[in-house]
């Protein structure tokens, strides 16, 4: 059927169409070149410019409701919405099937030239504020009946933000492209739609943590039913966050369009369009309790000892429904469970640095209730003489064994200072010399997997017959 294009669609004074659908506006570099009607075939080909035009926000999202995608699922609140932010990178399939973040298909549409392709999405820089962008996006949607996680589910149905990148994996030249939703479902839900925020494009951005988060909240409004409007404070304007006096999904009735000045026909019914009107009909608000999960804290133990690899084990309830238990390791997000067995969260931690750390352990419920336990907790490994498995849990790096079983050791040097001290003795166990229990003999399994070990026990047995005792100095 033919679909009208949107008048945003079109000739606009600051954009152009890269291909059929994609609807592009320029921004940041490319500004100055669109504006001098530089506009080539697509946004791939656009000449990039290092003008003095003003950045704007880019977005390459269609504004057109696509024939293709299943009809709009109007006003249908359904189940709480799970929002992944995707920091990592990924690859996804860019083909002519409808969009899946569950399996990594996107469809070609988001594609520069509508190209089949396959998207290699990098991780976002490190030198953004990760934390405050999480948290930033989280209180954009906090109202509406949406979660918004860290960690891919386990199973669909999700909404997927990846953010990384800078357009090219798509095809589009880097630096000019904000981000691009794969809206299957453009003026609906598309309940397993990814949408991309290029991060690479945001590093000379005023404001560029402030500004990334507007655009993840951007591209995942369009997969929440929202359209492009003009009004400046809100998030589906292409207005800056360094240009604007706040940003948010404003309950407010506004002309379709990008910008001040740049009023479009909406593309989804109606005259005017309202961002939090249509979040609050297709999502619907988040419930209202608010009564705080219990939490109650199994591991770590309250001495707050712990080793680099260990895991965090506590059980939550709530008297409406637990969303998921999260670990922070000094501020940051280092796991989060939310498939219990039972009321039962378990997050394993790995490779903790050895040291005094503050550990955060949070109970969210569905209606973004928290309950919060905090502790200290000091990383170390094992002590010489304490059991192990792997010599990765000794102090020493080594886990021997003896007749008495395993024990963590050192190296040592039979003709130098006591490092052994207490009850244990400089002793030559195969190729080299470790610190053994007096009197106890001591073979040596220095690997630090289990299968190194089971095979360093059968090389122990024939090294402790075999063992030249040293005296300790
Ligand atoms: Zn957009």
């Amino acid at each position: 059927m033919a679909v009208p294009r949107p008048a945003d669609a079109g000739a606009d004074s600051v954009g152009g169409m890269t291909s059929p659908g994609i609807a592009v506006a320029a921004a940041t570099t490319l500004a100055a070149g669109l504006a001098a009607g530089l506009v080539g075939p697509g946004l791939a080909s656009a000449q990039v410019s290092t003008g003095a035009a003003p950045p704007q926000r880019v977005c390459g999202t269609s504004q057109i409701p696509r024939s293709f995608a299943p009809p709009p699922t109007f006003f249908a609140a359904g189940p709480q919405r799970v929002i992944y932010l995707n920091r990592h990178g990924a690859t996804f399939e860019i083909m002519g099937s409808t969009t899946d973040a569950t399996t990594n298909v996107v469809h070609r549409d988001v594609s520069a030239g509508r190209q089949s392709r396959t998207a290699v999405i990098p991780p976002i820089e490190s030198s953004f504020d990760w934390d405050g962008i999480v948290t930033c996006v989280t209180e954009h949607f906090r109202r509406f009946d949406v979660r918004v996680v860290e960690g891919e589910p386990e199973a669909g149905p999700y909404i997927e933000a990846i953010v990384g990148g800078d357009g090219t994996e798509l095809g589009y030249s880097g630096g000019g492209l904000f981000g691009i939703a794969a809206a299957d479902n453009f003026c609906g839900i598309t309940e397993r739609g990814v949408a991309f925020n290029f991060s690479t494009t945001h590093l000379n951005v005023p404001q560029r943590n402030a500004e990334l988060c507007a655009t993840i909240a951007h591209e995942v409004g369009h997969l929440l039913a929202l359209e492009h409007e003009v009004l400046a404070t809100d998030v589906m304007s292409y207005v800056l966050v360094a240009d604007s006096s706040s940003k948010a999904f404003v309950d407010q009735a506004s002309a379709c369009g990008t910008s001040p000045g740049q009023e479009r026909s909406c593309s989804c019914g109606g005259s005017t369009t309202n961002s939090a009107g249509r979040l609050t009909s297709y999502v619907g608000l988040k419930s209202t309790e608010t009564v705080a999960p219990s939490l109650t804290v199994h591991a770590p133990g309250s001495d707050g000892r712990v080793e680099p690899w260990f895991r965090v084990t506590v059980t939550a309830t709530d008297d409406e429904g637990l969303a998921d238990v999260l670990v922070y390791l000094d501020g940051q997000a280092v796991g989060v469970d939310a498939t219990p067995d039972g009321d039962r969260y378990e997050i394993v931690i790995e490779g903790a640095a050895i040291g005094g750390h503050h550990l955060a352990i949070v109970a969210r419920d569905l209606a973004g209730n928290l309950t919060r336990t905090e502790m200290d907790i000091t990383v170390s490994l094992r002590d010489n003489g304490a059991g192990c498995e792997s010599g990765a849990q000794c102090a020493g790096g080594i886990c021997a064994t003896n007749a008495d079983g395993n024990f963590c050791t050192q190296t040592c040097d039979p003709a130098g200072d006591d490092v052994c001290g207490g009850d244990f003795e400089c002793i030559r166990a195969g190729d080299i010399d470790v610190c053994a229990p007096v009197g106890g003999g001591c073979g040596c399994a220095a690997g630090a997997s289990r299968e190194n070990l089971a095979g360093g026990l059968l090389l122990a047995l024939a090294v402790v017959l075999g063992v030249r005792r040293r005296r300790r100095r």
